[in-house]
Formats: structure tokens, sequence, C-alpha cells
């Protein structure tokens, strides 16, 4: 890792013009380390044009704004942070870009990078990039150390999930240590929801379906969503609610987003792998925490199967 870590650096110092991105629909870990890149970039290069480009997501305008370019430029570098495929990335063409960079945490789905840095065993691209900034010796900021604790407590849901290791808090460790976090201060502008969403999210407990093999599943409509004052997004905010419930091994929330004609779906699993059969539904994901978006209700009906016959699978061979 480390030789990547210095390589990666050799090139950024080639670039006067560098662009930063992540995936569609950010998350706080996409963000945030597209956010703590561009500043610990701006700090170290004053005399780079770095920029962070993409769609902003209201929910988290508090880990910093995001960036717009006013001309098409040349000669410019690319970074491309926690997006596995090229369908995913958000708002550029990789051909306008004469060096792509790529580093990120998903398993890998494709290459479209001159350098890329996938690490599936961290739990973040935040720690990737926590990782490479204190292998480098690169001055973290506190406001840099916010993002990216940010970005790890958030994909790690407070260092619950499997991909948190002793690496993680080590990592942790040593960020808290260096510089002036707060961390209690960065739970409430992460956590902190509108009470129609928790109205919404007493409606989705309520009436879930269970299937006989254990597939959690509620089918969201945008009436629905209306009903209740909530955004299409705002189903994926709670999938991880149901972690710890008896007889739940694989849960979905389906959710209809009418501005992109699609219905989104949030996947989470307790134990068999869900990715795969994600990406036969236009996803893609994590082995236990995967997405995937639908064109059809009836779609849906085909993915609770799938998603049942794999439960079925696992509980036989358990
Ligand atoms: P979510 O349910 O949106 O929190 O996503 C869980 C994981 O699946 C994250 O790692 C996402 O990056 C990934 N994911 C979500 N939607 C998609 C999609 N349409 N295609 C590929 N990966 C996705």
């Amino acid at each position: 890792m480390s030789s990547l870590f210095k390589q990666i650096f050799k090139q950024i110092k080639k670039y006067n013009n560098i662009v930063i991105v992540r995936h569609t629909g950010p998350d706080p870990d996409a963000l945030g380390a597209q956010l703590a890149l561009r500043d610990i970039l701006r700090d170290k290069f004053r005399r780079k044009n770095i920029y962070a480009l993409g769609n902003p997501a209201s929910r988290f305008k508090h880990l910093g704004t995001l960036d717009k370019l006013e001309d098409n430029m040349s000669n410019t570098m690319l970074i491309v942070l926690d997006t596995p495929d090229i369908k995913r990335i958000d708002g550029v063409n990789l051909k306008d870009y004469d060096y792509i960079i790529k580093i990120d945490h998903h398993p890998f789905v494709e290459a479209y990078a001159d350098i890329e840095l996938i690490d599936d065993t961290a739990s973040s691209t935040c720690q990737i990039l926590l990782e490479m900034f204190l292998s480098l010796n690169i001055h973290i900021s506190t406001s840099v150390a916010e993002k990216l604790y940010t970005g790890i407590i958030s994909d790690t849901d407070r260092f619950l999930h499997d991909y948190t290791s002793v690496k993680t808090f080590e990592l942790v460790t040593k960020l808290l240590k260096l510089t002036k976090l707060d961390f209690t201060k960065v739970y409430a502008p992460l956590y902190t929801r509108p009470i129609e969403e928790i109205k919404f999210q007493g409606y989705i407990f309520q009436n879930l379906t269970l299937t006989e093999n254990g597939v959690a599943y509620i089918k969201i409509d945008e009436d629905l969503l209306k009903e209740y004052g909530v955004d299409s997004a705002s189903p994926g905010n709670m999938i991880n609610e149901l972690k710890f419930v008896k007889d739940i091994v694989i849960w979905v929330f389906f959710s209809e987003d009418i501005k992109s004609n699609l219905i989104r779906a949030n996947i989470r699993s307790n134990g068999p792998i869900i990715n795969d059969i994600a990406s036969r539904f236009g996803g893609g994901g994590h082995k236990y925490a995967s997405g995937a978006r639908l064109t059809s209700w009836q779609q849906t009906d085909n993915l609770i199967l799938e998603l049942d016959k794999i439960c079925l699978e696992y509980k036989s061979n358990k």
C-alpha cells in the first residue's frame, strides 16, 4: 500500500489541475473523502487548481461545499473516490482527463484508472485516505479530521459492521491523538433527523413483510412518501436499524423515485452474499450491504424471490 500511496502523490505533484469526484447519490463516506482530499491537497499545493465536483447532498451540507468548473481545463488529473464502476461516477466524463486515479474500498468491478488503489478490507474510503495521509506524514487539520471521522463512523455505523478492524481503531486513535477533533460533536449533524422521518420509520417497521425464509421487505411508493412528507432517499437512512432482528436474514426497502423514474432498493444481509444479485438488478455494493435500481414493481418481486432463494440455501448450509 505505501508504495501506491507514494506513486499517487508523485502523480498528483505533476498536475496543476485536479478534479476529485465520487459516486452518485453520495453518502458521508464518499462526500467526506472527496472534501477531505480536496482540502488537504489545497493546503499542501497552494498553486494548484483543485475542484470537488458532483451533485451535492443537502442532508450532508455541513461537511462542506462542492465546486463548479468555470472553464474547461486542459491537462487535468481526475481522482475518483469510493466508486468501483464507471456508470456510478457522478458528473464527469473520463475522456476529458489526462490521468485517472481510483481510490476505493468496494469489491473490484472494473478497471478504469491509470492507478487503481483498491482495498476492499478497508471499512471506508475515508479510512484508506487516513492511512495514506498518515503514512506520508501529511498534516491533517481539524476540519479534515472531522470529514474523515464522519466517513468512517458512517460507513461502519459507529464501528458496528464487519469491515471494522483493529486497523480501523488504530488509525482512528492516531487521528484523534494528532488532531484537535472533538468527536462527540460529529454525531448531531450526522444523525439529527426531521420528526416526519421518525414517524415514517414507525410506518415502515409496522408494515414490513417477512418471508418464510427470512427476507423482510417493504415497498414504498410516491404517494406514501408524499403522505409522510419525506423523500425517496429517506428509507435508506433507516435500513441499518434492522440489523439485529431475530428471524430477519436479509432485508430490503424499495422506494419509488419519480424524478429518476426508477425504484431504489436498499439491501442488507446478516449472512448470505447479496452484491452479485444486486448487480443483476442494476446495482452492486458490498457483500452484505448493496443497492439496486429497478425499473418496475414486477422487478421488485423478482428480486425478493432471488433473495429468498439465497436465504433458504444459506439456512440449509448452516
Ligand atoms: P445504500 O443502500 O444506498 O446505502 O448502498 C449500500 C452499498 O451499495 C453502498 O456501498 C453503495 O455504494 C452500493 N450501491 C448502492 N446503490 C448502488 C447502485 N445502484 N449500483 C451499485 N452500487 C450501489
